[in-house]
């Protein structure tokens, strides 16, 4: 049974060193794939449009976007296929 200051010191590096590696990759990330800016007031289009995940199965609608023909949302690591596009 290890002494309770050597289980504290081993638990404060695991944590210290988790801190770390998630500051690291979040900054590498928010370098090398920059969020896009956000849309500009009035670019928004109304758009009715039905995806589905082809992995879980789960189903969403999309009201508003950029185009009216936008890029499918991805769920489970991939793109969602389009189910039923309607045209209002
Ligand atoms: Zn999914």
């Amino acid at each position: 049974m290890p002494a309770f200051s050597t289980v504290m010191w081993v638990l404060g590096a695991v944590v210290l060193f988790f801190f770390l590696w998630f500051v690291g990759t979040g900054m590498l990330r928010s370098t090398t794939t920059p969020l896009p800016p956000p849309p500009p007031e009035g670019e928004l289009r109304k758009v009715n449009l039905r995806y589905r995940c082809s992995i879980c199965g789960v189903e969403m609608r999309l009201t508003m976007a950029t185009a009216e023909d936008p890029a499918p949302p991805r769920h489970c690591g991939d793109d969602m296929d389009l189910t039923a596009p309607i045209y209002e």
